[in-house]
């Protein structure tokens, strides 16, 4: 018999069947994980962890075990055997369908599994994903009697001590997981048979590659349709509709009748695509930039959102800023200024201030996508209403560069339908590069940051914070040059 089905390739199955062949026959061909994933994963299973305190002292069938799911299956029937009633990352096999559940719990002669979200919301996916873990589970367990998601308290406050009871919220998913074993016995089949037939499914690229989730093998199927010219470089149209054109056999972004298109934000990337050539609004570039006053600044602020309070009055996933740099002129040399918070000490107030007044001397601050900060700022001016005027005059300062850009007023093939400042970077500068950087996103620097809690080493903390130093100053660096690129081609 091949080797048991997890619940992560039935997922797969459920997406697509091409995905869950490929991720059971030749996983060599999916992609590489992007760090972000990896930190988001990482994040999922520090959670799960932290949620074995609301049950303790249970027995985690992972541990001093050799990293194979059926002796995991073993142990956890052997724990059962021996009346414990605790068993963390529990594993069941049924009719050579393969599930682990974070935590099982026994009370009396019944069992109740716990699957646990980093997250505040309970979507479908995780609905799904649950019912079919019960499906397995009660076919093993049969006095398995209720299944249970955590996900994180979105009104929980951090006050004192944390109180776990508190954070986590309970959600039966009984009713749907009793509703659904059928769909499961015909889609286990399904899947099976799928594996039996020894070839790839043939089965179409579409919108179903990116729902639930981005697929692993999008390098392999979607090859040849990934070049600037592709209409799938299209930004600012949904994925249906880009198939609709690719089902028409509209391949290629020159294809598209112009005279079709309404929205000028699209316009602008077709007639770049069939002229070769970027396409700038002259005339609105230039209004835009008159209205700004000297002497300027760029900022970008970075941001953590821990999934546990970690400071005072914190709830879970708010908002912490944590860096901010900015780049401006001084006697014709371009300056660069740095604040970061340590991550040991809350100093949003220290941090609220530090901005306020580095910023003071600026008549306009500049931005590309203000959303973000301005969020920040707003938070911050609830926490500290001190700051109000301070807060309203420094966001009436602000320019947001990413304006123009997503208004259809300024495009390059080579942004491939990407409206973000990193693909803006190596348009405007060459020699800004955010990939030379070892940080190189938003969510990965929010992740580094949060790493420095387990790191007690003096010399990597300081070669983190820099990183993080580098890429924030990339952020407002490539702002500010944007700006310098628009006046010379406006
Ligand atoms: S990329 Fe799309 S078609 Fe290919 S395996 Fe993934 S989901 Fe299926």
């Amino acid at each position: 018999m091949s080797s048991p089905i997890s619940k992560s390739a039935f997922i797969k199955a459920e997406q697509c069947l091409k995905h869950f062949y490929l991720y059971k026959n030749h996983l060599y061909l999916r992609d590489k994980l992007s760090k972000e994933k990896q930190l988001i994963f990482k994040r999922g299973i520090d959670v799960g962890i932290f949620a074995q305190q609301l049950f303790p002292n249970g027995i985690d069938v992972t541990i001093s075990e050799k990293r194979n799911q059926e002796l995991f299956a073993q142990k956890t029937q052997e724990l059962i055997m021996q009346g414990k009633s605790t068993i963390y990352e529990a594993t069941f096999i049924f009719d050579n369908l393969l599930v682990m559940v974070d935590i099982l719990h026994k009370v009396g002669d019944t069992w109740t599994a716990y699957e646990v979200k980093s997250s505040l919301k309970i979507t479908e996916t995780y609905v799904k994903d649950a019912c079919f873990q019960y499906f397995v589970i009660k076919n093993c367990l049969p006095n398995l009697t209720e299944f249970n998601l955590l996900t994180l308290n979105p009104k929980y406050v951090l006050e004192g001590e944390l109180d776990i009871t508190k954070l986590f919220k309970t959600t039966s998913i009984m009713k749907d997981a009793v509703k659904n074993i059928d769909y499961f016995t015909h889609k286990s089949q399904l899947a099976k048979l799928t594996l039996e037939q020894g070839k790839i499914p043939d089965i179409k690229i579409g919108t179903h590659c990116f729902s639930p989730y981005s697929c692993d093998f999008i390098g392999t199927c979607w090859k040849g349709t990934e070049d600037a010219s592709s209409v799938f470089s299209i930004g600012k149209l949904s994925k249906q509709s880009l198939f609709d054109y690719y089902d028409n056999n509209i391949k290629r972004i020159d294809e598209i009748d112009i005279k079709t298109i309404e929205k000028k934000e699209i316009k602008i990337q077709i007639k770049a695509a069939i002229e070769q050539k970027e396409q700038i609004n002259k005339q609105q570039i230039v209004s835009f930039i008159s209205e700004i006053k000297y002497p300027i600044c760029s900022l970008d602020i970075e941001v953590w959102m821990p999934a546990i309070p970690f400071y005072q009055g914190t709830k879970p996933f708010q908002l912490v800023p944590f860096l901010f740099s900015m780049i401006y002129e001084e006697k014709g040399e371009l300056k660069k200024y740095s604040y970061f918070k340590p991550i040991e000490n809350d100093g949003r107030k220290e941090f609220l201030e530090s901005i306020i007044n580095s910023t003071k001397s600026f008549a306009s601050i500049l931005m590309f996508d203000k959303s973000l900060e301005e969020n920040i700022l707003n938070q911050l001016v609830e926490l500290f209403p001190e700051f109000r005027m301070d807060v309203l005059e420094l966001k009436a300062k602000i320019v947001d560069l990413a304006e123009p850009i997503q208004n259809g007023n300024y495009y390059h093939p080579e942004m491939k339908g990407n409206f973000t400042l990193k693909s803006i970077a190596p348009i405007v500068h060459q020699k800004s590069s955010f990939e030379s950087l070892d940080i190189q996103s938003g969510i990965t620097a929010m992740y580094i940051y949060e790493s420095l809690l387990a790191n007690e080493n003096n010399m990597e903390q300081e070669t983190i914070k820099q990183q993080l130093i580098d890429y924030c100053e990339m952020d407002a660096l490539v702002t500010y040059q944007l700006l310098q690129f628009f006046k010379k081609n406006s």
